[in-house]
């Protein structure tokens, strides 16, 4: 076993503790990583919290770094020690089944392995994220992080950004497209990127019109705060698609009456649980939709895309030390626009 030293939550406090951490001895295709920056996304505080399925006790978050390899099995050969890589929220699959087959491994019908809260497929332990000082994957699940791409603000393109940019492609956003994303936080700042560099029209949809500027200066056209009856009737019918990424239970209706003929509401908020009128998607025959992260196509395709353009997310940078300051301003939406955790004071 490999020790090293991490963040670990209990009793779904978000006042992490630190401590030692045992990381496996590498396999013939595994990289070991140096984690370097880790970004601090809602997901982990709604795994902290225990809403989404994953141990909540001994749970060490994190699903977006970056890092530097520093040792490699005996059978890989596309990494070397030294090289900088990046980690997003899977670290293993089947890689037989359709979805795998695909590209798709986020959707893996085994079950993708997630970086923290997982089951290894080999040894059947419970994974544990990238707050922590090493990680150990499988070398196929690791990218190399494009040089020109600052390695702190690229870590979360590796979670948010690639959450925004496979439903963006899915959906063939381009020039002329009129997009919306709801709730700008940590995902939806870079969508509006993403779909501003794509080329398409983007508006903001939040609950405060304080964000205004801010939505500007990212590239959106304009922002429609939804608790404002009047600003929303004037938006109806007006969006080809819609990203949400509210991290809140919400009333989908709304949304759906902004999407015009054949628009498409993509959920990608957690908790998802909701009821939704058919009637809502039958007048315009509106689609509603989902997705998780993004399989290793998309996300090579993202990483290539954000080097070109210059894509990296705006973020404020922590110690790691103060990990628990930053799961409790995001809780309070006190962040612009995402936190991301440097790891040296782990050393
Ligand atoms: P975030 O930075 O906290 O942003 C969420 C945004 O939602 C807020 O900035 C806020 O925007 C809006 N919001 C509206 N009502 C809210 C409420 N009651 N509480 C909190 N936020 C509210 O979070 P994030 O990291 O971008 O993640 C967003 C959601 O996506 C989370 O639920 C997360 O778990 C989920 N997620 C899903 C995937 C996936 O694969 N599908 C991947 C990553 C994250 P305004 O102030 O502008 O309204
Ligand atoms: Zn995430």
């Amino acid at each position: 076993m490999r020790t090293t030293t991490g963040w670990q939550s209990t009793g779904n406090s978000t006042d992490l503790r630190q401590v030692a951490i045992e990381r496996r001895e590498l396999r013939d295709d595994d990289l070991a990583v140096r984690v370097d920056y880790c970004g601090v996304c809602h997901s982990d505080l709604h795994a902290i919290h225990g809403l989404v399925g994953k141990p909540t006790d001994g749970l060490v978050p994190g699903h977006e770094f970056t890092g530097t390899v520093t040792a490699v099995g005996s059978a890989v050969t596309g990494f070397a020690p030294g090289d900088p890589v990046a980690v997003g929220t899977i670290v293993d699959s089947c890689g037989e089944c359709a979805m795998c087959r695909a590209g798709q491994e986020n959707f893996c019908y085994q079950g993708a392995v997630t970086t923290y809260g997982g089951t290894d497929r080999v040894d059947g332990t419970v994974t544990r994220g990238g707050y922590s000082r090493e990680y150990v994957l499988r070398d196929k699940f690791a990218y190399r992080l494009p040089a020109g791409l600052d390695p702190a603000a690229a870590a979360p393109l590796m979670c948010a950004g690639i959450t925004m940019w496979e439903p963006l492609r899915e959906a063939g956003v381009g020039p002329g497209s009129k997009v919306a994303v709801a709730g700008l936080g940590g995902l939806g700042h870079l969508g509006v990127k993403l779909a501003v560099a794509l080329g398409a029209e983007v508006t903001v949809l939040s609950r405060t019109a304080e964000k205004e500027a801010g939505a500007l200066a990212l590239g959106a056209t304009d922002l429609v705060v939804t608790g404002d009856d009047e600003q929303m009737k004037r938006a109806f019918g007006r969006f080809d698609l819609i990203l949400d990424t509210i991290a809140a239970v919400h009333d989908f209706t709304p949304l759906l009456r902004l999407l015009g003929l054949q628009g498409t509401l993509s959920v990608l908020g957690a908790p998802l649980e909701t009821s939704v009128r058919i009637m809502e998607l039958t007048f315009g025959r509106k689609n509603l939709t989902s997705s998780g992260t993004g399989g290793t196509r998309h996300t090579a395709e993202l990483l290539s895309f954000c080097a070109e353009r210059g894509i990296t997310a705006d973020i404020e940078l922590l110690p790691s030390a103060r990990v628990g300051e930053a799961l409790s301003r995001l809780e309070k939406g006190d962040v612009r626009y995402r936190f991301v955790l440097d790891l040296a004071d782990l050393d």
